[in-house]
Parts: C-alpha cells; sequence; structure tokens
C-alpha cells in the first residue's frame, strides 16, 4: 500500500467506524476531532443525578450495523417504560388514555402517510432505486416519487376524510420525529422509514423509540476508540480543505496543515459551512449547505416531583410535541425525555420553560429539574439528527456521495437506509465510504494489492 494516508474529521460514529476499516485494510489514518471528546451527537454524560443521553439513545435489532457493534461489545439493551397514562392536545381540548387507545388514534392516519412505501422503496437500503433508468420504473411511479419528495409529510392527510385530532396526533408525532416543522419536511423520508419497518408503524415506534442500552452510547463510541491503533486528535477543528485527484490538505483552526492522499469528512451539514473548501465543492452540496436540513428541533430531559408514568403529545405551535416517562428515580422523582420543532422556543436549562411544557398536559406535576444540549446552536453539529426538507431526498443528501477526487464524506446524513435519525446511518457510511476509499487507494497502489482483491 506504500504507506497511503488518510485523515477522518469527526470522531462520531461514522470517523470512529471509518477508522476502524481503514486499519483493518492496513492504511494509516488518523482522527481529527473539534470537540474535548469523541462520539459527536451520540453523548452519555452525567446529568440529573444519571446518566443520560444528550443525543443518541434509543437501538433496535433490525437496525444492522448498530446491532453488530452491540454484538461486538457485548452490550445489554433495556426496554423503555409501557406508559400508563397517555394525554393529547388534539382539536383545542386536552384528551387522555391509555397508550394502546392513542396508538389505535393514530393508525388510519399514519397508514395514509406511509401509502406507497412498498412501491417507491422495493430496496429500502437503494432509495432512489425507482428513479435508476436500469431499474425500469413506470414514468408514473417516477413521477409519484418525486411529487412525494415535494410534499411534506402532513400533506397526505389533506387528502381524505381525516378529523382534526387525527392531524393534531400526526402533526405532534412528526414535528418530534422530524425534529422539525413537518410542514416542511418532506413526506418520503417517513415511507422510507415505513420501508425499513416492514411498513408498519409499531416497528417504526419499536425501532425509534424502545429499546436503550444499559451502558448507554457510550459503551459502544468508547469500544469503538479502545480498538482503534491510530491516532485521536480532541481540540482539533478543521478550517480548509484543499482536495485534489490524489491529496488533500487539510488546514486547522489553529493555522497548522498537513498533507494525505485522502480524506474523510464526517462533519454533519449543519456545521459544513464553518470549513472552507477548494476547490468549492458541487452546487449540489453548497445548496443543502445553505438551506440546511429540515432539523430545528431539540431533546430536552425533564425531571418531576413524584412517581407518574405518561405519555403526551401535542401539535405545533406548542413548544414541547412529544413527552414520555423514562427513569423513575429513588428519590422519588421522575424524568421524561421531551422532543420539540424548535430550538429557540426553550431554553433548556430553565426549569420554567419546562414547567409550562408539563403544564399544557398536567399543570398539577412540578418540575424540578431539566437538562438538553442545543444541537442546533452547536457550531460542531448546527442540527439535531438530519431530516430532509421537501425536495431535498431526491435532490440534497446523495450529492456528498459522488467523489470526484481524494474528498469523501461519511455520516449518518448521507446513509442509504436509516439516515440520519439513528446511528445506524453513521456506521453504514462509516463502512461504506472506508471501503471505497480503500479501493481507490488500493487500485492506485501496487499490483500485488491488487492481486490480492481479485
Ligand atoms: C437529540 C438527538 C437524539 C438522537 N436520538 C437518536 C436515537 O435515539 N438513536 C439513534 O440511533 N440515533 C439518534 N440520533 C442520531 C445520531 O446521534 C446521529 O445519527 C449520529 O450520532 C451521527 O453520527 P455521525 O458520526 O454521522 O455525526 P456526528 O456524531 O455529528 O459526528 C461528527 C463529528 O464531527 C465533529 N466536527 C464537526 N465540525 C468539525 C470540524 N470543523 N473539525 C473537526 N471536527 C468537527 C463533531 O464534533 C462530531 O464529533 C439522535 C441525534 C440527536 C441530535
Amino acid at each position: 500500500m506504500n504507506n497511503k494516508h488518510v485523515i477522518v474529521i469527526g470522531a462520531g460514529f461514522a470517523g470512529l467506524t471509518a477508522a476502524r476499516e481503514l486499519q483493518t485494510a492496513g492504511i494509516e489514518y488518523h482522527l481529527v476531532e473539534a470537540r474535548d471528546r469523541i462520539g459527536g451527537r451520540a453523548w452519555t454524560d452525567d446529568r440529573l443525578g444519571r446518566p443520560l443521553e444528550l443525543g443518541a439513545t434509543w437501538v433496535h435489532w433490525h437496525q444492522p450495523h448498530i446491532w453488530a457493534e452491540i454484538t461486538r461489545y457485548k452490550q445489554d439493551i433495556v426496554a423503555s417504560p409501557v406508559v400508563d397514562r397517555a394525554y393529547w392536545l388534539a382539536d383545542g381540548e386536552l384528551k387522555s388514555g391509555t397508550e394502546a387507545e392513542m396508538d389505535a388514534k393514530l393508525a388510519r392516519p399514519m397508514e395514509k402517510i406511509f401509502e406507497g412505501s412498498r412501491e417507491f422503496f422495493p430496496e429500502p437500503h437503494k432509495p432512489l432505486l425507482v428513479l435508476d433508468e436500469d431499474f425500469g420504473a413506470s414514468q408514473e411511479l417516477k413521477d409519484a416519487f418525486l411529487a412525494a419528495d415535494a410534499a411534506s409529510v402532513l400533506d397526505p392527510l389533506e387528502d381524505g376524510d381525516f378529523t382534526q385530532e387525527e392531524k393534531d396526533l400526526c402533526n405532534a408525532y412528526w414535528s418530534a420525529g422530524y425534529i422539525g416543522n413537518p410542514a416542511t419536511g418532506s413526506s418520503l423520508m417517513a415511507k422510507q422509514w415505513a420501508a425499513l419497518c416492514d411498513h408498519r408503524l409499531s416497528l417504526v415506534d419499536e425501532q425509534t423509540l424502545r429499546y436503550k442500552l444499559v451502558n448507554g452510547m457510550r459503551g459502544i463510541y468508547n469500544n469503538i476508540a479502545r480498538d482503534l491503533t491510530g491516532e485521536i486528535r480532541l481540540n482539533t477543528q478543521v478550517a480548509k480543505i484543499e482536495h485534489h485527484a490524489d491529496s488533500v490538505t487539510v488546514t486547522y483552526a489553529n493555522g497548522t496543515s498537513e498533507t494525505a492522499d485522502a480524506v474523510i469528512v464526517t462533519v454533519p451539514v449543519g456545521a459544513l459551512s464553518h470549513i472552507e473548501f477548494s476547490p468549492a465543492l458541487p452546487e449540489g452540496s453548497q445548496k443543502t449547505i445553505e438551506k440546511k436540513w429540515n432539523s430545528t428541533g431539540f431533546k430536552a430531559w425533564i425531571k418531576i416531583k413524584g412517581h407518574h408514568n405518561i405519555f403526551g403529545y401535542a401539535p405545533q405551535p406548542n413548544v414541547v410535541s412529544v413527552l414520555r416517562s423514562e427513569y423513575f428515580e429513588d428519590d422519588d422523582t421522575t424524568i421524561c425525555v421531551a422532543f420539540g420543532a424548535d430550538h429557540t422556543k426553550i431554553d433548556l436549562t430553565s426549569v420554567e420553560d419546562a414547567q409550562k411544557a408539563i403544564d399544557q398536559w398536567r399543570p398539577d406535576l412540578e418540575v424540578v429539574g431539566v437538562t438538553g444540549h442545543d444541537w442546533v446552536a452547536d457550531d460542531y453539529s448546527g442540527q439535531a439528527w438530519a431530516t430532509l426538507r421537501q425536495c431535498q431526498f431526491t435532490d440534497g443528501w446523495h450529492h456528498f456521495r459522488e467523489p470526484s477526487t481524494a474528498l469523501h464524506f461519511a455520516g449518518a446524513d448521507w446513509a442509504n437506509g436509516w439516515r440520519g435519525v439513528v446511528v445506524d446511518g453513521a456506521i453504514e457510511t462509516g463502512i461504506s465510504t472506508a471501503r471505497e476509499v480503500i479501493d481507490k487507494l488500493r487500485a492506485a497502489g501496487s499490483n500485488a494489492d491488487l492481486t490480492q482483491v481479485a
């Protein structure tokens, strides 16, 4: 391999797994990370008196890449509680029932939202397959696919006899699921999630919000880092990347620079505007960086007095869209997880703000603590999990997957399968992008290497 060297930018799941893949192939690398910690948008930290996930939390055995890591590092999962009482604000009223009753109300409109998932995603890990000329889809299907990308996730409900209660429940669900305004999020994303979940709402819920890691995400990202022999440089922010056919020069915020045979950038779209690329990225990528994704929301942990096993749903413009009890503490408190579409509407350190959110469902409950991390305001993420605006499914993420120089992108934002929303997609691209780089460097290396591949 003639000592080819790759710089991996970002020590989240994509960067860590890309580095491990390079290491396995015998390629030299080092990782650079702007923060003072690894993990990126996965961050298990001690808050409110216990370990809490400020970013990624839930995992599932139907997510193949994260499940392989769970197996590799012998991690265990635990189910989130099944709640006793659900509350939902709908049609201007506060309603209440069991979780099953609330789920039953979501079933009919969600079926409409998922409509087309089988035809649009015959192979869910090849998201643009129906547009591929070789696949041979009818023009009618291609047109319907493009139209679904131009539509918002809630638009399908405008076409039918859906009640305001059904619309409000879906509005709350997708404000949290899309971690942004559902009125501007592409409807194709929900349909692809359905395809990844056997077209069933119950499996979407199971895959995204049911099973947590006993040791937290740090039980996995720390283990991957332990397996790496290459250097991980923390507090090292990249400011500029000059890229050519066979080499790259990376310049850091402190003014130093270094050259390598290739670079793998795992920085999410929301933070890419802080890096100068020379030559400039293709127009499609630039447009995406400028617009960013639909991801403007937040996740918060809210601690309330007493043990209360509850679930809450509230549509826009309420600040918190979804709330669920997660931990019942020994000091007779409950820690709930909360999601909302707009990070500017809440101060994640303000008990008063959290109390206002709880009051919309249960004014009798007293908030005693709140925490979270504002990922949208964070310069190294600029977004929560990646969710696509209208038209970005067919004109957005894939521009970053077409390398023409020694500059390559990996990261959950650009995954084929579970794009953005879960760690699984970050690992998928860590592996696939590293393999692209390995193949390219091998092809540029000795004949002996090529013979080995053949
Ligand atoms: C609030 C929230 C909740 C989530 N919940 C779940 C969940 O329940 N389950 C799940 O599986 N996933 C969840 N996710 C999604 C998951 O966290 C991400 O998909 C995944 O962690 C992304 O990994 P990544 O490596 O692609 O990107 P990142 O983790 O963002 O890694 C990119 C790295 O690049 C670094 N970086 C940025 N700019 C620079 C620079 N200029 N120079 C050097 N380094 C730089 C960053 O600091 C970061 O460490 C959640 C995400 C958020 C935000």
